[in-house]
This record gives structure tokens, sequence and C-alpha cells, in this order.
């Protein structure tokens, strides 16, 4: 079996079909017989302050770390016994590192819960909890939710938005989370509006979605919540298309700078739970996509290795695809299929590699055309090839929300997203060159 990088193919997604593929299914459990725990920051890659060694009988939800930078915990996803280190890729930091290997005793036995905290908790308690359960952004990117609340009440916010755009074709995680956890969700979301000082959450998801609409359309026990509505496009999703098409403002940054802070929708009904008293052990990614035999969507320990979940759901379809964490449009396959589901996960894309033969470029202008930031992939690209910095900077890619579009829609198959996304880098490294120099100068 072959696994491939691969981006710029031409997969003619029909978002809604690609959907159907999971949509509506019964949602697969599956208990791996093992589980790997990366031992460093999923960001930084600094190792994780450990709190048990190899050897230890561990409870699901035990605490095996903290992350150096946050202070975030990192949990036991399994009850059983941590019977090795082993060094396996991380689909995030995009190299190998170490991980301990629980062996999964299927037991579940579990750490005492924490204390409920009910309507009643201050938002001190509430921050307080974000932080103890580690709750990160389960969009995709991970951010902690937490840093988003932490002193928000000196930031004006009036608004909550609530994520549930899910544009990626083939992901339904959020949808349906949406249908089975109502309660939850809202009960989530009261808990961020209250935090924030907010006056409204609106929960915000696509046209076209007639169960969302008969599950949602009475909200009359949660006055300060109400739905919206977004065109059926991708990216939809994106935070500052969101925060226009709903709110008809702008940000330069950070939606805060517009009053407004952005929560995905699993998000909150995972803060529901750590209200409740649970830690995230567990979770429901979409495994889709034409390379996997039986796509699902797969309730299952954080932690589990993509291959393990897909030889569950039947293996491959065919002798060659590719594996993303993530939906196809975003995320990039990986080199390795071993690599783990990360708290901040919420899928498998597998597709079959079709091999494709650049061409020219034909100077049609689709990408500039298409790019959701306004920029100019073309130029970008043609200036970091020629490693013309000046134009690089002139051109601006730190704006570039890596959507994939310009990929996507480019005739030559010319995987323009790569090049935007090394300018990105490299333009990030000789901003802060010039703020540094800047600095010494001033002194
Ligand atoms: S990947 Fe970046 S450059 Fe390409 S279309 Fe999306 S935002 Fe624009
Ligand atoms: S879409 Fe492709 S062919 Fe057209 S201008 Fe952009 S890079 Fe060139």
């Amino acid at each position: 079996m072959s696994i491939f990088t691969t981006f710029g193919q031409k997969h003619l997604y029909r978002i809604a079909e690609t959907k159907k593929l999971t949509m509506g299914k019964e949602i697969l459990s599956f208990e791996p017989k093992e589980v790997f725990v990366p031992v460093v920051d999923p960001v930084t890659s600094k190792p994780v302050d450990l709190k048990v060694a190899v050897g230890d009988e561990v409870k699901e939800g035990q605490l095996i770390g903290t992350r150096p930078e946050n202070g975030l915990p990192v949990f036991a996803s399994v009850s059983g016994k941590i019977v090795r280190e082993e060094t396996l890729f991380h689909a995030n930091l995009g190299r190998n590192v170490k991980h301990f290997v629980i062996e999964n005793d299927l037991k579940h036995v579990k750490v005492e819960p924490l204390k409920e905290l009910g309507d009643d908790a201050t938002s001190e308690e509430i921050v307080a909890r974000m932080k103890e359960v580690g709750l990160s952004g389960h969009g995709g990117a991970g951010f902690p939710t937490f840093i988003k609340y932490q002193g928000v009440t000196t930031k004006n916010i009036d608004t909550i938005l609530i994520n549930a755009v899910e544009c990626e074709p083939f992901l339904t995680t959020d949808h349906e989370a949406m249908l089975k956890n109502k309660e939850e969700i809202l009960k989530g979301i009261s808990f961020m509006i209250k935090v924030a000082g907010a006056e409204k959450a609106y929960i915000v998801y696509k046209k076209g979605n007639p169960d969302l609409d008969e599950a949602y359309a009475d909200l009359s026990s949660y006055p300060n919540i109400e739905v919206r509505k977004v065109k059926n496009v991708y990216p939809a999703g994106w935070e500052r298309y969101i925060v226009k098409a709903t709110l008809k403002r702008t940000y330069n940054r950070l939606p805060a700078e517009a009053n407004v802070i952005v929560n995905n929708v699993t998000t909150c009904l995972m803060l529901a739970k750590a209200m409740k008293g649970e830690v995230e052990t567990r979770k429901v990614i979409t495994v889709s996509g034409n390379g996997v035999q039986n796509p699902n969507n797969v309730e299952l320990p954080i932690y589990t290795r993509a291959i393990d979940v897909i030889e569950f759901l039947g293996g491959y379809v065919g002798e060659s695809v590719s594996v993303s964490f993530g939906g196809p449009m975003c995320s990039r396959g990986v080199m390795d299929d071993k690599a783990v589901i990360l708290p901040f996960n919420n899928a498998l894309t597998i597709l079959p590699r079709i091999k494709l033969d650049t061409l020219p470029c034909l100077r049609c202008g689709a990408c500039t055309e298409h790019c959701p930031s306004g920029l100019q992939p073309v130029e970008i690209k043609q200036a970091y090839q020629a490693k013309n910095m000046d134009r690089m900077l002139a051109l601006t890619p730190w704006h570039c929300i890596a959507c994939g579009l310009c990929s996507y829609v480019c005739p030559s198959k010319i995987d323009v997203n790569d090049f935007v996304k090394k300018a990105k880098l490299m333009t990030s490294v000789q901003l802060k060159k010039m703020e540094a120099q800047k600095s010494k100068e001033g002194k």
C-alpha cells in the first residue's frame, strides 16, 4: 500500500454528494488494542512534562503530562498499561516524535469525574474548567479555547458565533453532533455567552439543511441564541466569511476586533460535558472518501492510529491512496498512516491517488479570481520562485487561510497553495527579523 502526499489533484467535489457517504449512518464504535499518546506538544513539539512512565497502569482520563507552553493537560484515552515508547509520525508536526503506547485493557476504568459546575458557575470557574480539561477548538486548528475567553470582559464582546458550517467536502461530524446533542450544545453556548458577557449567540450553518432547520426551530428556552444561515459554498466556514455574512462586520487580525468570538459547534458540546466533570477521551470523527471501503462516522479513543480505524472500516480501496487528517481542501495527505487522531482532528479523508502531470501556468487568473483572501496566488508563486523577498512582502501571503481553492481551480494542476504556504513561512521569518532589527535600532 502506498501512501502519498497529494494535493492539487482533481476530485470534482459535489459537496452534498460527498457528505452523503456518512450522513445519517449509525455512528460506529471502535476500540483499538493500543493507543499511541504523543508525549510532545502538538504545536511546538517540546516534550510534555510527564506525570507517568513506561510500566505504569493508567485509567481513562488520567493525566499523562502537561504541555510546556500553556500547561494544558494530555490525558490517557483508554485504561490499561503503558507498555513501551514508540516513535511515530505526528500529523500536525509533520515529523516523527515519541509516543507512549497504552495497551488497552478494554475495561474503561475511569478517573473520578471533576466536580460538576452548574449554571451558577462564575466566569472564572468556566475559564478554569476550559483549561483544566484542555479544551481546544474542534474545527480542526485546535486553538486552546481558554485563551479566547481569558480576560475576555475587556474586549467588549457582544456576539458569539457558533460555527456549524462544516463546509469541507465529506465532513459530517458537526452536523451529526447538532442533531444528536442539541441540549448540551445549547448549554455549552450559554456558558460561553456568560463568560464573554455577550448579548447574543448565533448558530451558523449552511442553507439546505432541513433536518437542522427542524431540530433548531424552537429555541424558546434560550432567548439569546438564534440560528443564522449562510450560502452553501466553500469556504463558507471561514471565520471572516461568517462574521461578515451574519453580522456585516470585518476585522484585521482577530474576530474580537469586531466584538465577536467564533467557536466551532462541537467545542460547545465538549464544554457542556466538561462542565459536568467529563474529561474528553473519546471523540467522533468522519472517516470518508472514495479510498476507504466503508466510509462512516466512528466514535473512538483519541490517539487511535489512522490505519487501525481505516482497517476497522474494511481498509483501503485500491493500491494507491492519500490519507488526510481533516477535509480534502484544507489538509494534505500525510506520509504515514500510522499517525494518530489528535484531540482536535475531526476527520480522515482517504482518496485514490490520481497521477497528474502539471502543465505550465496559463496565466488564466483563476487562482486570483477564486482566492477568498483577495491574494494573487500566481504572483506569489512567481515571487517565491524568483526568491524576490520585496515582491513577496508586497503580496502579503500571510493573509492566506490555506483553503486550497487556488490549487483546486488551477487548470494546469499546479499546487499554487504550496508555493503560497512557503512564501508565507519565508515572509513571516523576514518580518520577525525586520521587527527585531527595528527594536534594536530603537534602543
Ligand atoms: S489557499 Fe491561500 S492563496 Fe490559495 S485561494 Fe486559499 S487563501 Fe487564497
Ligand atoms: S490558476 Fe493556475 S494556470 Fe491559472 S494563473 Fe493560477 S497558477 Fe496559472
